[in-house]
């Protein structure tokens, strides 16, 4: 176990739990959404209106970081705690899921990832011992594990591909265990398998046996149906340790968090809230709002009128519509700031909903909201 890590469970209402998540850099309420601040920012909000949105733990993309401004530059500065405004709990990645999808042409055997910097072309390499010394370097309160995440299929040879896939992550999940050097770090491993229950039962032991602070449910997202994706959560987490925090990786829409946290997970990061607010979509409780909308323009009321935020407060519909068609960067940054106090309010609400023992109310309300 880290130093300065733990996990306590304060109350459970069926298979949802709320707890709470210890750091050397602060304690993290569960279930908790990380908002996801790519190069150590989320784009357009600061680190003190991510605080007033409620936000208490932030998401780094250590392939971005890496490229660019790099993690020995990080480290000069005392790490993300010390180069970004957030001095508050951060997660990493492993990078490996913005190496085989976003950088030019990349290859995978299992020494590691072969890719092409986007910035200069040049070839690199990511491993799973590189990963663990770059999130140090960041110095995150959580790392993840290097992990070899293939597209979901239904053919036989796609099995055998997930297979291998789920068994090279078992291998390098031990590699990267053996790779670490702080002591004040936790590292999460990851569940692969997709949409394979067998599959994904059987990673979820193996994982588990090497004994990680936490576990996340990799492989997900990826077109399956929600209501399998929250079986396979809910089926794969009764295989998982119950006294660990678990993490639904890059999961989702508002019905989709729900649904995981009704199975048992402590731990959300996605850009949805931020990339629709970029786009003009908002989130309320009665659905989206869709700005671009003509019939928006002469709409005065806030975005969101049961919302506390700094943009509901002060700003109307017919105006952010306005800067966004205007492309003022200001547009963007209300509606961000807006649709993360959603996600964390929800959030809030949920934890409260656990402690009273009403969580099912909760998930049905907000199951039935037309927000996909
Ligand atoms: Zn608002």
């Amino acid at each position: 176990m880290a130093t300065g890590f733990s996990f306590a469970i304060r109350a459970e209402d069926g298979g949802a739990r709320t707890g709470e998540i210890s750091t050397p850099h602060g304690v993290v309420e569960t279930p908790a959404f990380m908002p996801v601040a790519t190069y150590g920012a989320v784009r357009g909000v600061s680190a003190p209106e991510l605080r007033a949105a409620g936000a208490q733990i932030l998401l780094g993309n250590t392939y971005h970081l890496e490229e660019r401004p790099g993690s020995e530059l990080v480290a000069e500065h005392g790490g993300l705690h010390g180069f970004t405004g957030w001095r508050g709990p951060w997660l990493t990645d492993s990078g490996g899921y913005q190496v085989t999808s976003l950088a030019g042409r990349s290859r995978l055997d299992e020494d590691g990832v072969t890719f092409e910097s986007s910035i200069d072309g040049s070839r690199r390499q990511l491993t799973p011992e590189s990963a663990i010394a770059i999130q140090e370097r960041l110095g995150s309160d959580i790392a993840m594990v290097l992990d070899e995440c293939q597209p979901n299929g239904t053919d036989p040879t796609a099995t055998a591909g997930l297979r291998a896939a789920a068994e090279r992550t078992r291998r390098w999940a031990e590699r990267s265990a053996r790779a670490r050097r702080r002591a004040d770090q936790a590292l999460f491993g990851i569940v692969q398998g997709g949409t394979d229950l067998t599959l994904r039962r059987a990673s979820a032991q193996a994982i588990a046996a090497l004994g990680f602070e936490g576990y996340a449910h990799g492989g997900l997202g990826l077109g399956e149906q929600p209501a399998m994706r929250a079986d396979l959560v809910a089926e794969t987490n009764a295989v998982l340790p119950a006294a660990s925090p678990r993490y639904l990786m890059g999961i989702g829409y508002p019905p989709d968090l729900v649904d995981a946290i009704a199975a048992g997970i402590d731990l959300f990061d996605c850009v949805i809230p931020t990339r629709h607010a970029r786009h003009g979509v908002l989130f309320t409780r009665e659905g989206v709002v869709k700005l671009r909308n003509t019939r928006f323009r002469r709409d005065t009321a806030p975005p969101d009128p049961d919302c506390d935020c700094a943009t509901c407060a002060e700003h109307s519909r017919g105006y952010l519509r306005h800067l966004l068609r205007v492309n003022d960067t200001l547009g963007a940054r209300l509606a961000s700031v807006h649709n993360l106090r959603f996600y964390l309010r929800l959030l809030e609400e949920a934890r409260g909903a656990i402690r009273a023992g009403r969580f099912a109310a909760l998930r049905e309300e907000i199951r039935a909201l037309p927000v996909r």
